[in-house]
């Protein structure tokens, strides 16, 4: 089934996927949980079109690639281009929605891609390694430094953040992207993701949520 961006009213929103653009380390706690030293400059990543799936009705893991973490994250839907380093103004204006998301990565492929200093893609871009749930419209969070994100998996908490924890907040964080490559419509930002990651299983029942505007169920198939 091929993924459409869609808003929470089922509504399809009329961008072509794009590019999933990835901050890594962004929430100083998370960094510490894996052992990696905060960055001084943005890590940025890209994870392809190829590899976003829908949240609703439930979604697969590659179970035989070894340990597969969930990562939490609000994922930034972009509607208009922005290059050149854009201003605040710009950035805003080009935000289409908000919605709560998973960075899937392949752990024990990435810490050895990381071991070896080569790139992640192996262990991040894999088919079904970004599953994104529809968006609510900008306007439902008309202050990005206070967009609360939670995942619940069986019952348990796992991961509760808040966008005023970023390292780098959103809008200086899509500028600083926008300075590094051009963002399209329909291109996604994963803003990063909170402490409490871990793997995730086959029948793992999960509740996603951005306070006070989206909750969705799903399960791990
Ligand atoms: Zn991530």
């Amino acid at each position: 089934m091929s993924y459409q961006h869609k808003y929470i009213d089922g509504t399809n929103i009329h961008f072509p996927l794009g590019k999933v653009v990835c901050i890594g380390r962004n929430y100083a706690e998370h960094a510490k949980e894996l052992n990696n030293p905060v960055p001084t400059e943005p890590l940025l990543f890209i994870k392809p079109g190829s590899c976003v799936v829908g949240l609703e009705g439930g979604f697969a893991i590659p179970t035989e690639r070894g340990s597969v973490h969930y990562e939490a994250e609000i994922a930034v839907l972009i509607g208009k281009p922005l290059s050149n380093n854009p201003n605040r103004e710009e950035v805003l204006d080009a935000i289409s929605g908000f919605a709560p998301a998973l960075d899937l990565t392949l752990r024990d492929k990435q810490a050895e891609l990381k071991s070896q200093g080569l790139p992640w893609e192996i262990a991040k871009s894999f088919d079904g390694a970004a599953v994104i749930a529809p968006f609510v419209v900008s306007s439902t969070y008309p202050d990005v430094t206070d967009i609360g994100i939670r995942l619940t998996i069986n019952g348990e908490v796992r991961q509760d953040g808040n966008s005023a924890l970023m390292l780098n907040p959103i809008i200086p964080m899509i500028q600083h992207m926008a300075g590094c490559f051009s963002l399209q419509a329909g291109d996604v930002i994963l803003t990063g993701t909170p402490a409490g990651v871990g793997p995730l299983n086959v029948g793992d029942e999960l509740v996603l949520e951005l306070a006070g505007g989206t909750r969705f169920e799903s399960v791990v198939r």
